[in-house]
């Protein structure tokens, strides 16, 4: 059976994200305390414990920087891109990534311009979450097909894979913050590329069949032909 998500029916408040923030750095701030305490008492930590300090670490690390594409520490500044350039990028920069894991891009682009407005690091960090998702749900290789069109008054991305799938019990709980199905995931990889969308006004679905593949579709505002706007936002 295919399911379908649509993923701007909900948006956690940030009441329920700084919970679940602050519990999520609370584990390995735990564990990293109780191995100095151990240094202190017994003077008998291991290069085990310090390479699992390491990881606890690793791991604070990861959930901060993919909170600080949120964060905007600079003044967010929408320029006018074609989503195309910004897509070439993204898949330029992961690319060997792909190959890395017996996996090719399949490009169709159409031949209109597909200008939007958009903050670019931002929408580039969508891609790049997309496509990470597709690269590790494919462990065996495959194709992801990458498809721009127009839509009326929208640009059409799909981002579609031939991954594993996801299950109908999980796909109501993807996107919520730090729900995820891998072991070593963060579980903020959609949930931010959501928010990033929205304030694109843009829209963004997932649709996945398990043993098929999963394809996400984002919708983004067509910049109209004259209105060359630079948005600078607080
Ligand atoms: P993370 O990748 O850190 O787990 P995400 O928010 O990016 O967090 O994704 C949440 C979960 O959604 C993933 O753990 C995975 O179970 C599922 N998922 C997302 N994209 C895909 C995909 N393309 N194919 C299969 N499952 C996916
Ligand atoms: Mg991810």
């Amino acid at each position: 059976m295919e399911e379908l998500l649509r993923r701007s029916e909900k948006l956690t408040t940030v009441g329920q994200l700084a919970a679940g923030v602050a519990h999520e750095i609370r584990n390995p701030l735990t564990t990293l305390r109780g191995f100095l305490q151990l240094q202190q008492e017994t003077n008998k930590l291991t290069l085990a414990h310090v390479s699992l300090m390491l990881s606890e670490l690793d791991r604070i690390n990861l959930i901060v920087g993919e909170f600080l594409i949120l964060a905007k520490p600079q003044a967010t500044k929408f320029i006018t891109k074609d989503v195309r350039d910004v897509l070439q990028d993204v898949i330029a920069f992961m690319n060997s990534e792909a190959l890395l894991h017996d996996i090719e891009f399949r490009i169709a682009f159409t031949e209109e311009n597909c200008r939007i407005s958009c903050e670019e690091n931002q929408l580039k960090q969508v891609f790049i979450n997309l496509l990470k998702n597709a690269i590790e749900a494919m462990p065996s290789g495959g194709l992801i097909h990458i498809n721009v069109s127009h839509r009326r008054e929208h640009i059409s991305i799909t981002i579609a894979d031939e991954g594993e799938g996801i299950p109908d019990e999980m796909i109501a709980k993807i996107g919520d913050p730090f729900f995820t199905g891998k072991e070593t995931g963060t579980g903020l990889g959609i949930m931010v590329s959501q928010r990033i969308i929205n304030s694109h006004r843009g829209t963004m679905d997932i649709r996945s069949q398990v043993k098929v593949g999963t394809t996400v579709h984002v919708m983004l505002p067509i910049l109209k032909e004259g209105s060359e706007s630079v948005i600078l936002e607080g």
